[in-house]
């Protein structure tokens, strides 16, 4: 793996999302600050979804650094399942605030209370502008909200569409709460800010679902079934290839595919033979999408059935 020198390559980005980090912290403090002064939950909502992308990009920025992927004799995956355990946690942390806000919504439209407008409105208004620039800043790169699928050598592409679909509804997210400042003072209607903060929690819970559905699977290993026949039928259709079995695919990250197999070869080969019909397999696979490759080579000796995942050790004694 080339991760140590591709990522030596990213330092602008670092400094990049450094910056935001910067920007998304006085977003976080100036928003909850007032949210308290004046009264209004959909500008607390907005501080906390914030806060959550701060913690994210905190993450894609030790993601960057050299450190946080090499390997050690005890981390001897490196930090590879960092990511997804982030945004499960940051994911699961946000969903718990905005139930919070969803009651205090509905008990605010019981029991209505005032909310300043123009404090609100003004806020709202720096942090739509801060959420501009620091998409502007990004240019689509390195936000951590997004996490491409099952596609193979499309992550950039990916990654760009889906932080700018994220940046654009933290935009619209500002911009609803200016515009409900401007409805609260035009109209003086008291609940529109309880609605607006409903809105939010769901648009953000559905959002927070997802991300957590993502990198729960993930955490458990769970694979794409369609991922692991498209791995296994390159391994079946090596006219050398005998049988597979003990087939594993996990995804430890969203960038990061490793995938392990038993092939059952010919016995007559020598060493040389199978090493060469490995690196083809392997090459295959990494076109394939996998970015980590164990094939380990056995006579028909071991040729049972698919389900085996014992790797033959089996209890005993000395
Ligand atoms: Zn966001
Ligand atoms: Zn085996
Ligand atoms: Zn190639
Ligand atoms: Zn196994």
């Amino acid at each position: 793996m080339s991760i140590r020198s591709f990522y030596k390559n990213l330092t602008p980005d670092q400094r990049k999302v450094a910056l935001v980090i910067v920007l998304n912290i006085f977003i976080v403090i100036v928003e909850s600050t007032v949210g308290v002064i004046s009264g209004s939950l959909a500008l607390l909502s907005d501080a906390w979804h914030n806060l959550s992308d701060v913690l994210a990009l905190i993450v894609t920025a030790i993601a960057l650094g050299l450190g946080a992927r090499a390997a050690s004799s005890s981390m001897t995956y490196g930090y590879v399942r960092s990511e997804m355990m982030a945004t499960f946690i940051n994911a699961s942390f946000l969903s718990l605030l905005m139930i919070w806000v969803s009651v205090e919504a509905i008990d605010r439209l019981l029991h209505p209370i005032p909310v300043d407008g123009w404090l609100t409105m003004i806020t709202a208004g720096v942090a739509l502008i801060v959420n501009t620039v620091s998409a502007l800043i990004l240019g689509g790169h390195a936000h951590v909200h997004s996490h491409d699928d099952e596609e193979e050598h499309h992550h950039d592409d990916l990654n760009v569409r889906a932080a700018f679909w994220h940046m654009a509804s933290d935009a619209i997210l500002s911009l609803a709460v200016v515009l409900g400042g401007g409805a609260m003072i035009l109209w003086g209607i008291p609940w529109i800010d309880s609605v607006l903060s409903l809105i939010f929690a769901a648009v953000i819970l559905v959002a927070s679902a997802k991300l957590i559905t993502q990198s729960f699977s993930s955490l458990m290993d769970r694979a794409n079934p369609a991922m692991v026949t498209k791995l296994t039928n390159i391994l079946n259709n090596h006219p050398m290839v005998i049988q597979t079995h003990d087939i594993h695919l996990i995804k430890p990250s969203s960038k990061e595919r490793y995938f392990s197999a038993h092939i059952v070869l010919d016995e007559t080969l020598t060493l040389g033979e199978i090493e060469t019909i490995i690196e083809h397999l392997r090459h295959d696979l990494s076109h394939a999408g996998a970015t980590h490759v164990l094939l380990q080579p056995e006579t028909s000796k071991y040729a049972h059935s698919n389900e085996q995942c014992d790797g033959h050790i089996h209890p005993h004694t000395h």
